[in-house]
């Protein structure tokens, strides 16, 4: 980077360092002082060692944008990690907004990560092969009737569907309500997909109709795949067909 005061917004992908790109981890080599989430942190604990680390919990995305911001100001090379592509649902479009009006200078440098739905993606099969949609169905930030919303017009245009953020102890609703609106306009027998921990130890995977989708097994670890009507399980892996004559 040109400046001298940057700071580099790091997707460091789904899990394990497997799936971490050389140009993450290059800039996470590069950088003094790492500030993360916690559980991201010691994702990338080999790659850090002798780094200042400053990490906090889930909720403190704005205090993390901060630290960055006042050692960058300092001169210090900063990585802000953030779980699978910084710019997805990440930390990314939060460090532009809060330097909008700075006037230290500062420059950002997003580096690109594998996103959730990828990895899930690969896992399950080919899901993701003709057009598709991501929705979260966290209503943190999005009021839950917007949410409503975007599940009605996404199932209504026939388009793949990854969910992230697809329920946590507290919000158990907007799943139930987007599996009911998906199986009216798809029909019971749509294929989908859920993978817990994708490209972790403790991956798990199901896949198979969405009128037996196991609901309670959906939590803040998962990536839900719905698929359009094209979509279909061939030889157990969950395939979205593209319309190739064969
Ligand atoms: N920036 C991240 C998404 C952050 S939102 C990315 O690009 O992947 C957090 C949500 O992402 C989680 O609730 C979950 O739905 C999804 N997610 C992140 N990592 C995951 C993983 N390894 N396996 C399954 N889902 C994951």
């Amino acid at each position: 980077m040109k400046n001298e005061k940057s700071i580099r917004v790091v997707g460091i992908g789904p899990g394990t360092s497997r799936h971490l790109t050389p140009a993450a981890a290059e800039a996470i080599a590069s950088s003094d002082v790492v500030v993360g989430y916690v559980s991201y942190v010691e994702m990338v604990s080999d790659l850090i060692i002798g780094k200042e680390i400053v990490s906090t919990g889930m909720t403190g995305e704005v205090e993390r944008c901060r630290a960055a911001a006042r050692f960058a100001a300092e001169g210090r090379r900063v990585a802000l990690i953030s779980s699978g592509d910084a710019g997805i649902y990440g930390m990314a479009g939060l460090l532009f907004e809060l330097l909008e009006n700075d006037d230290s200078a500062i420059e950002i440098e997003v580096v690109s990560g594998v996103t959730a739905a990828s990895s899930a993606a690969a896992v399950l099969g080919a899901p993701l092969m003709n057009d598709f949609a991501t929705l979260s169905l966290s209503d943190l930030m999005t009021p839950a009737e917007i949410i409503r919303d975007r599940v009605s017009a996404v199932s209504a245009a026939d388009l793949v569907c990854a969910l992230y953020n697809p329920a946590s102890r507290r919000r158990r609703t907007l799943l139930p309500f987007a599996l009911e609106r998906f199986a009216e306009n798809r029909g019971p027998d749509l294929v989908c997909g859920m993978v817990k921990n994708a490209s972790r130890v403790s991956q798990e995977v199901w896949m198979g109709r969405i009128s037996d989708f196991p609901v309670e097994r959906a939590d803040m670890s998962t990536v839900v795949i719905i698929g359009n009507s094209h979509t279909e399980i061939i030889d157990g892996r969950m395939v979205t067909k593209r319309g190739y004559k064969l």
